[in-house]
């Protein structure tokens, strides 16, 4: 339902719990978070309000260090739960995603890596795509590349954002009948399904196009369509108050 991104020098943590607050008008059931720190992916999901996650990260700290990214849920395939909501991490714990809408495709896809010997552990439509992408990147694919050639096998309406723990320091989207943004700092980039997410931090943004994917690092911006192509970055500027 919300999703928010970050990469650039503050704490990611801070950032990313900010801008899930700043999206809860939209409405959820749950509420997650997943930093990359020292090369290992630190995971964080709470069913419930955005309260219960504030309990888990005082429980249990996360790094403030690093890149990450959020999301809070609105559950269309399994109940709102601790285990189904987002972050999904790859069977080899490499791979965190979040994501907005439905893969329409997901149940062909469970089969397909249940022949492959990877389990689903939720029962969200989401969590093909975290094992989809974490098979891809231990292939030898970087995370772009298998965001594109995962992008290419699904069917139906998402926002995703991933990281690779053990990547290059980078967030990487894509979108599809779903909207997504990019909020551009000094020297930080903020990626979040509607500008509320970062209005505090920037104005400056880049409107991700139909079937594109998005690269961000702490300074630079990439945007290709799903083939790999690169195209137009189409910047504007926020120049109304939320
Ligand atoms: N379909 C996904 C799920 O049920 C994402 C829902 C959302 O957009 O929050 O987990």
């Amino acid at each position: 339902c919300g999703i928010v991104g970050y990469v650039g020098p503050r704490s990611a943590l801070a950032v990313v719990v900010e801008g899930l607050r700043r999206l809860e008008y939209r409405g959820y059931d749950s509420a997650g978070i997943a930093v990359v720190e020292g090369g290992r992916l630190h995971v964080r999901k709470k069913a419930g309000k955005i309260a219960n996650l504030d309990a888990e990260l005082a429980a249990r700290p996360l790094p403030v260090d690093g890149l990450g990214i959020g999301h809070t849920r609105w559950a269309t395939h399994g109940g709102p739960t601790d285990t189904n909501a987002h972050p999904h991490v790859s069977a080899d714990g490499r791979v965190a995603v979040v994501h907005n809408g439905i893969i329409e495709n997901y149940a062909a896809l469970r089969a397909e890596l249940a022949e492959d010997g990877v389990t689903c552990v939720s029962e969200t439509d989401t969590e093909v795509v975290a094992h989809l992408l974490g098979q891809q990147v231990a292939a030898g694919l970087d995370l772009a590349e298998a965001m594109r050639a995962v992008c290419r096998r699904l069917h139906g309406a998402f926002t995703l954002v991933a990281v690779d723990a053990q990547g290059p320091r980078s967030v990487v989207a894509a979108r599809r009948n779903s909207p997504l943004v990019v909020g551009v700092g000094e020297g930080e980039h903020f990626l979040a399904s509607d500008v509320s997410a970062f209005i505090e931090h920037t104005r400056e943004a880049v409107e991700l196009g139909q079937d594109q994917v998005v690269v961000i690092t702490d300074t630079t911006l990439e945007v290709t369509d799903f083939d790999g192509a690169p195209a137009p970055v189409r910047p504007f500027h926020v120049d109304w108050d939320l």
